[in-house]
């Protein structure tokens, strides 16, 4: 009896508040989560893995020699433009995501499982041994219920089945005006921001460090410079967007 209720009340929720797309409001089909097909295949795609150098290479391999640090950096991208001119789907999808009215942790695994799907015949994946997401600061996780790019992470597993690890790379300080600071000062706001716990565990391994958005880079460089002496650790780089005009 109580299963026939519970399976009524839900039919009845469906029809009073349909799951509709985070981006254009349409009601999802079966098979659809917080995203339509539509708007998936509107993204308008990087296709860096398919390029040389590419963009985000490039900035990495600036990073690296500004610094003057020795990084087994191997190979990085964003999946799509997060810009005015081609990126304000993706801008709107992360943002909804992440500040709407009621912020969705399902459209970062479901941005994740789509890259993982265009991405599974190139090079990216190949012998990556763990997924990392950038960690949120434990305060800043406690507001938003959820750390988006571990769901990210969730969604490249869900196609590629890498095992996900949180608990080496640890954030220790919050810097909550990130988005709003200029280059100098955000790379200032990022200084050691990370820690990592038991590096040894980490020898040898293939690390792709997982993120949503790439700006300067400077946040991901950190957790670069955090794995540096860890010997034979190599960081590729994963990112939906790439905020470059
Ligand atoms: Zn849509």
């Amino acid at each position: 009896m109580s299963s026939i209720l519970s399976t009524c009340s839900r039919a009845i929720l469906e029809v009073l508040f349909p799951s509709c797309c985070v981006a254009c409001g349409h009601k999802l089909v079966q098979g659809e989560q917080a995203i339509c097909s539509s708007c998936l295949n509107a993204i308008v795609r990087t296709e860096h893995m398919f390029l040389p150098d590419n963009g985000i290479d490039m900035l990495f391999a600036d990073w690296i020699k500004k610094e003057h640090r020795t990084i087994h950096y191997e190979h990085g991208v964003a999946f799509a433009f997060y810009n005015r001119e081609r990126g304000q789907l993706l801008r709107s999808l992360i943002e909804r995501g992440k500040f709407g009215t009621f912020p969705n942790p399902m459209v970062f695994h479901e941005l994740g499982r789509v890259a993982a799907m265009d991405y599974l015949d190139s090079e990216l994946f190949d012998d990556v041994d763990v997924l990392v997401p950038v960690p949120l600061h434990p305060r800043r996780l406690r507001q938003r219920g959820f750390n988006q790019a571990e769901y990210i992470c969730k969604g490249l597993h869900s196609i590629t089945k890498i095992p996900i690890d949180t608990s080496h790379l640890v954030r220790t300080k919050n810097n909550p005006n990130q988005s709003r600071s200029n280059f100098d000062k955000r790379h200032e706001n990022v200084l050691d921001l990370f820690a990592m716990r038991y590096p040894e565990e980490w020898k040898n391994k293939h690390i792709l460090l997982v993120d949503d958005v790439i700006t300067s880079g400077a946040t991901l460089f950190e957790c670069m410079k955090q794995m540096t002496p860890i010997r034979g650790c190599r960081i590729s780089v994963f990112a939906l967007g790439w905020a470059h005009n």
